[in-house]
């Protein structure tokens, strides 16, 4: 199997697996009995290592909702209450390397487009039943992102107890950077993480604030779905959020993970 990097998009990094034979060599195809895909095979998202050329292939997008006290209380929930998980799919990861502004495009059908800064776990073991006191070591590295949600659209779907995706998974709606491998940053339970807009800061809060920590998270979403290497948790956000316009920049930072920086076009 040949991998070869290729970009689609602003900024977005994929892996494409050329399982498909080559289409001029028909004996490629009828000595190995292979089937042809009849379209191009879609790409798949990939994280890039910091100070590596590695990859990490990404397979789900997993976010868990309120999980820093000041954030459930702004949102109008009872601090106490359980998290709760949603997907995003993988394709809407916008890769952002470290040390450059990318353009992030606002999307369509929103009048109200919000940040929320997220540590951003990276599996590489899965499992279902997962015991909390080994979850944390199934974790691989770290990364700095942004669940960025179409507020007015999640708000309607809200009110009407409609499903979340309109408001959650635009194109683009997960900025994310490089990984940090845990074998070189540790697990961070602890540590600044902030957005400011323009230079203005608009969310500052502390890992050590999570009300469910990242090994909680990952083994009670393990008794939901079965995980798997390559899955991402997107892990709450402090709070703060609110709206971005068009030509502000983001930029988002978690201490000892490090950070993106985006202007909305
Ligand atoms: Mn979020």
């Amino acid at each position: 199997m040949r991998v070869r990097m290729a970009r689609a998009g602003p900024s977005r990094v994929f892996l494409r697996l050329r399982t498909r034979p080559d289409r001029t060599d028909p004996s490629d195809a009828e000595t190995r009995g292979a089937m042809l895909s009849v379209i191009p095979n879609p790409p798949r998202a990939a994280l890039p290592i910091h100070g590596s050329s590695d990859l990490f292939p990404v397979r789900r997008v997993y976010c868990v909702g309120r999980n820093y006290r000041a954030h459930a209380r702004e949102m109008g929930a009872d601090e106490r209450d359980p998290p709760f998980f949603f997907l995003k799919p993988a394709d809407t990861l916008q890769i952002v390397p470290e040390g450059t502004t990318v353009e992030h495009p606002y999307p369509p059908r929103t009048d109200n487009y919000h940040f929320e800064v997220e540590l951003v776990a990276a599996l590489a073991q899965g499992g279902r039943d997962i015991p909390v006191e080994s979850a944390g070591t199934h974790v691989y590295g770290y990364a700095v992102g942004l669940d960025m949600t179409r507020r007015d659209l999640q708000d309607e779907a809200k009110r009407q107890a409609r499903p979340w995706e309109l408001g959650k998974a635009a194109d683009f709606s997960a900025p994310v950077g490089p990984l940090r491998p845990a074998g070189i940053i540790g697990h961070p339970r602890a540590g600044a993480i902030t957005l400011s807009i323009d230079g203005d800061e608009r969310q500052r809060g502390d890992l050590s604030e999570m009300i469910w920590s990242v090994p909680e998270q990952v083994a009670l979403l393990s008794t939901y779905f079965e995980l798997h290497p390559g899955d991402l948790i997107f892990t709450g956000t402090p709070s703060g959020v609110g709206p971005v316009r068009r030509g502000e920049t983001l930029r988002a930072r978690i201490e000892g993970v490090g950070g993106i920086d985006l202007r909305v076009m």
